[in-house]
């Protein structure tokens, strides 16, 4: 029975409450009056329950459409102004136990070399990420307890952070790794992980046990329930996701959305993020053999209608996605891109020999053109990790986002990081328009005080400092 309080998955994602609201939607995607009465509650910022997001993501009447997009980008706007915050991914091992039938590292693909990297690789790795201007990861994974157990992920997150090359940090690792136990969520914590990240890949229980036939993984309650031993291990970012493709769209959208509401309602604090990843092609898996691939102006409104009925959470797209889609994605309520990304065992400090490649990347362009790109469009490009080291975490950071005092905080942190990334490792090109943004965007700061400690910061950081944040 279905009930966003409860701890057991069937209950707070709910078969029967996912296809009740998916009906009720479909029933009332032209119905002008409730579909108007829904955007004027989008309107005031707050959100909108996963029943009232479905009928926008059905709403086939094109003025209202319309209004959707157009509130997408006035609550990104309103809540993350227009910083993106940049990351990349590094890949530690693709060694698996699992089936997953949609990612090559499944156990059964023999076709692919099995790598993990070593402590001294991960170095090497994490040098090279930070030449490029990286100060943000998300360390990757296959699930296997004997190559890669949380030992081996512990560590790496310590040498990673022990990596001092240059100017060069990485400030804030997150985890994409599979659902584990409280004490090893507690572990992560303690190595001062950023957001704990995990996909469902699909809410739709009867898919989900076809698509990831053998291993752990299999256990849909223990990866559905996995969030929740998160929060009790004390990690208050955690970041969701599904894996558009696999399953019907629609009931993804309300899935995630409920799966939300859960977190909300039980830890006082939603997802810090949403990832919205689609299915590619990769060694032994072709997405046209599922049947649910999704256009890209469906994919679009999706993430309109995310961003409009979760306004406090940020919104990932990783290089999965070409340019073109990036681009109408940003404006539309992304918040966080990654950039000249390697989805490779090794594939930053290494010239690939072995392709062990996770998926085929749509955006090769490299992080300075990324970063010209965003400035060209108007967008700060931010390498930010302030929030979680200074606490502002969870509800901390909720807090923040609600009050909107983001632009005296997350503006000031984007611009010094900034700034450091185009005087260490920006092209000139892109290093004149950035200073030309800089000069622009001080003069936006709010508060008077907050405007002249920047510009003095600025200066300290052309004369060598770095790392400042609010
Ligand atoms: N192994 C961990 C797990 O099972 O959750 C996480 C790491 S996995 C490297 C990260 C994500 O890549 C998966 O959660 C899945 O959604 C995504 N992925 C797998 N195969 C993919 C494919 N063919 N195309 C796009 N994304 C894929």
């Amino acid at each position: 029975m279905y009930d966003p309080r409860s701890m057991a998955a069937d209950d707070f994602i709910d078969d029967g409450e996912i296809r009740e609201t998916l009906e009720w939607a479909s029933a009332n995607k032209d119905n002008r009056a409730l579909i108007e009465s829904i955007l004027d509650k989008a309107e005031l910022r707050k959100g909108l329950s996963h029943r009232e997001a479905s009928v926008l993501l059905e709403c086939t009447i094109p003025d209202l459409n319309e209004r959707i997009y157009k509130l997408a980008n006035e609550i990104k706007n309103d809540f993350y102004g227009n910083r993106i915050v940049m990351f990349a991914p590094l890949y530690l091992s693709n060694y698996c136990v699992n089936g997953c039938v949609y990612c090559p590292y499944h156990a059964k693909n023999k076709h692919i070399p099995r790598r993990k990297l070593t402590q001294g690789e991960i170095a090497a790795e994490v040098e090279a990420l930070q030449d490029i201007g990286h100060k943000r990861l998300a360390i990757e994974a296959g699930e296997d307890p004997v190559n890669n157990p949380i030992e081996y992920i512990l560590e790496s997150i310590k040498t990673i952070y022990s990596v001092k090359h240059r100017n060069g940090a990485i400030r804030r690792v997150n985890v994409n790794i599979a659902a584990t136990t409280v004490e090893n969520y507690r572990a992560l914590k303690e190595a001062g992980i950023g957001t704990y990240i995990l996909f469902q890949e699909t809410y739709n229980k009867e898919s989900y046990l076809k698509l990831h036939p053998t291993g752990p993984k299999h256990d849909y309650d223990y990866h559905t329930e996995a969030m929740d031993r998160a929060m009790e291990g004390g990690i208050d970012d955690v970041g969701l996701g599904v894996l558009f493709g696999l399953e019907l769209y629609r009931y993804e959208f309300a899935g995630i959305l409920m799966h939300a509401e859960h977190l909300e309602a039980v830890h006082g604090v939603g997802p810090h993020t949403i990832s919205v990843p689609r299915v590619k092609r990769a060694d032994d898996i072709n997405p046209d053999d599922f049947d649910n691939g999704i256009d890209d102006e469906t994919f679009l409104k999706i993430i309109a209608c995310i961003r409009i009925a979760v306004p406090y959470t940020g919104m990932i797209i990783s290089t999965r996605e070409s340019k073109s889609v990036r681009e109408r994605a940003l404006h539309l309520g992304i918040s966080q891109i990654s950039g000249g990304s390697k989805t490779s065992v090794g594939g930053y400090a290494e010239d690939e020999e072995e392709d062990t490649s996770q998926f085929e990347v749509s955006d090769q362009r490299p992080l300075d053109e990324v970063v010209r790109w965003l400035i060209d469009m108007g967008y700060t490009p931010s390498f930010c990790t302030a929030c979680y080291r200074e606490g502002r975490t969870g509800d901390r950071f909720m807090a923040l986002c609600k009050s909107q005092q983001i632009q005296n905080c997350c503006l000031p942190n984007a611009l010094m990081t900034l700034k450091e990334y185009l005087i260490d490792y920006a092209s000139p090109e892109t290093k004149e328009k950035g200073d030309a943004m800089i000069a622009r965007e001080i003069e936006t700061i709010p508060n008077d005080k907050v405007r002249e400690i920047v510009r003095e910061r600025i200066g300290l950081i052309e004369k060598g400092e770095r790392d400042f944040r609010f």
